[in-house]
């Protein structure tokens, strides 16, 4: 069996798009052999500066006569550089073929894989593996690529612990380059999202009034659905739109959350992206732009702000009604040494309570003295300086709370697929 890698070919500017490259060789490749599964899309670490859009990377599985070898990789090659938006300076198409399956290879990979999607690499790291294990690899440009690559290849050879689809659909060249608005008949879309969810997920967001599996820029995707097998290939069948130029179901590592990395405060570090335990240390703030930020302490004595951007929408309702006090779990990647909530667990809320003007002995509510003075009786004259603490209900259910469809990262598990108590946003 031989395992393809194959990253970092396509531009913001320019166009392109590496999951269309490997749409494209899977129609080319079928004449050279039989694939083993589904194309793999494999998201990296989503905090990486030179990522396009999601960080995604591609891997194909096939098995090729010995004789066909070297024709198959000839033609993925020159695919590749037809394919690739070489005069972006961050474009630099990395690709890797394995043959060899050695114990040594898939351990080594195994590790590599989880750096990429779960830490920050240098292309030495690849370069280094590469020549470690002579694995047969080629570059563009600076090759960083070939961590993307060389990452996804070790996901094919050594399988990912969960995984989700997206059926990918594309659109013909011919509108794709010439900047054609997508026309797609997004009540349809509607419909195959009210029909099929929650074998899908993501393909619109119902709070917000957005179609969100369609994307906007110069590139060929005329729409992604993700869920389960079957529930892809339903809401596929409802959507109508422009005709579609190919589509193709890879197997991914989207909805998954292999990104994060269980810690605690004081190990955070930036461009990583954690799942937290803590206690809120004070009542969350609305910042100019409409943020929300709040802090959490946790067994190390560290403090950390959290914060839920205003992309997050809706989800910044539910954030605004913590408290000092309240248990929770965050998961997010940290930033400026800020988590960017994705998700967050309520776990256990502390008790509520609000300030209110004081009661007099007889029996009347004070009224304010006047800014600074306390409080007064109005009949009786009677003064206090303190108000009343008095206990309110929390206007909040514990469980997990998640950032909207239209906030969603490609690799965050939505709480759709998640047991316990959840409140799936959609
Ligand atoms: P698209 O999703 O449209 O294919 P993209 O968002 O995947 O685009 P790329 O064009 O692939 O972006 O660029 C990401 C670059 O970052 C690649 O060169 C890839 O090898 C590199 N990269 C991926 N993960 C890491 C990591 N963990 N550390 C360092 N570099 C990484």
């Amino acid at each position: 069996m031989m395992i393809i890698g194959i990253d970092d070919t396509d531009s913001q500017t320019e166009g392109g798009c590496t999951t269309y490259l490997a749409a494209v060789l899977m129609e080319k490749l079928q004449e050279y052999g039989d694939f083993v599964d589904y194309p793999l899309l494999i998201r990296l670490n989503p905090n990486i500066k030179y990522k396009t859009r999601g960080n995604g990377a591609i891997a194909l599985r096939i098995e090729i006569e010995v004789g066909r070898l070297e024709k198959a990789k000839e033609m993925v090659l020159d695919e590749v550089a037809g394919q690739s938006r070489l005069s972006d300076e961050n474009t630099n198409p990395g690709v890797v073929f394995l043959n060899g399956t050695s114990g040594d290879l898939k351990y080594d990979l195994k590790s590599f894989s989880r750096r990429a999607i779960q830490d920050i690499l240098k292309i030495e790291d690849a370069k280094h593996l590469i020549n470690a294990h002579k694995i047969d690899s080629y570059e563009f440009k600076n090759g960083r690529g070939l961590i993307g690559a060389l990452a996804a290849a070790g996901i094919a050879l050594n399988g990912t612990p969960d995984h989700t689809f997206e059926l990918i659909a594309y659109r013909y060249l011919s509108r794709a380059s010439t900047g054609t608005p997508r026309d797609i008949d997004t009540a349809t879309v509607r419909e195959a999202d009210l029909r099929t969810y929650p074998r899908t997920w993501d393909t619109v967001d119902i709070a917000n009034k957005k179609v969100v599996c369609v994307p906007h820029g110069n590139d060929p995707v005329l729409f992604g659905i993700r869920g389960e097998m079957d529930g892809v290939l339903d809401a596929f069948n409802r959507i109508k739109s422009e005709p579609v130029e190919r589509a193709v179901v890879f197997r991914t590592n989207q909805g998954t959350d292999m990104h994060l990395i269980r810690s605690t405060v004081d190990q955070v570090k930036d461009g990583c992206s954690y799942i937290l335990k803590g206690l809120v240390c004070d009542q969350p703030r609305t910042i100019h732009g409409g943020h929300v930020i709040f802090r959490i302490t946790d067994e190390t004595g560290e403090t950390i702000d959290c914060a839920a951007f205003e992309p997050t929408k809706n989800f910044r309702d539910i954030v605004r009604r913590l408290i000092a006090g309240d248990s929770v779990i965050v998961c997010g990647s940290a930033s400026n040494g800020t988590i960017k909530l994705e998700k967050i667990k309520i776990e256990h809320l502390a008790a509520g309570y609000e300030f209110v003007n004081p009661v007099c002995a007889c029996g009347r509510r004070m009224k304010s003295a006047g800014a600074g003075q306390g409080y007064r009786c109005k009949r009786c004259g009677n003064r206090s300086s303190v108000p009343d603490r008095v206990s309110i209900e929390r206007d909040l259910d514990t469980g997990w709370y998640e950032v909207p469809p239209c906030a969603r990262r490609h690799i965050a598990k939505p709480l759709v697929r998640c047991r316990g108590a959840v409140h799936p946003s959609r």
